[in-house]
């Protein structure tokens, strides 16, 4: 097996070819790592969610790592990190755009929301200010690809 560093072009490939990542926070000095579904475009990472421990870190540290693999075979593989930072796209005046954007990139999957919604004692989702859009905006990458 040998090892290679993917392009910047190759890295956009793998993000834009992909929907599932593990997005890492920190807060007081501890990690937290969950994975969670995305779509990208012009060089950001669309999420959506509700409330939670996620939500809550990246608004106290908008600092994030961002990792989504290619996964073929144990020996064959690409894998690019993106750090970046989390941006909120509220439903006030001077989001909107950005946030219909978010909603329009994400809608393109069946039941793009029922993971970000769903938790094991879920609150009532009535209320729209608990649907959190949010976007990663990539500020470094980095892409590996093993290869037999
Ligand atoms: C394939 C896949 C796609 C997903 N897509 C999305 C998405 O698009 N948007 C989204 O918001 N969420 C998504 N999730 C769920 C996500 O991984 C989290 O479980 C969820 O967002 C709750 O995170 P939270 O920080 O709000 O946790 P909270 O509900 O605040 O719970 C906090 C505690 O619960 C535990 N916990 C939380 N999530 C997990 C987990 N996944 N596994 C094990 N323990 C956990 C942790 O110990 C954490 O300390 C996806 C999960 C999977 C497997």
């Amino acid at each position: 097996m040998w090892i290679r560093t993917l392009s910047m072009n190759e890295c956009t490939e793998v993000l834009a070819g992909h929907h599932l990542a593990r997005l890492a926070c920190a807060k007081d000095g501890h990690p937290y790592v969950v994975p969670i579904y995305y779509a990208y475009a012009d060089n950001a990472l669309y999420c959506f969610s509700i409330p939670g421990k996620k939500i809550d870190w990246m608004r106290a540290n908008p600092l994030v790592s961002v990792l989504v693999e290619s996964p073929l075979r144990r020996r064959q593989w690409k894998s690019v990190i993106a750090d970046g930072r989390y941006e909120e796209l509220p439903e006030r005046i001077g989001h909107k755009r950005q946030r219909d954007h978010a909603w329009s990139l994400l809608s393109t999957h069946t039941d793009w929301w029922e993971p970000g919604a769903l938790k094991p004692v879920t609150p009532p989702l009535a209320d729209d200010a608990r649907h959190i859009f949010f976007r990663i905006v990539i500020e470094e990458v980095s892409g590996r690809e093993a290869k037999e």
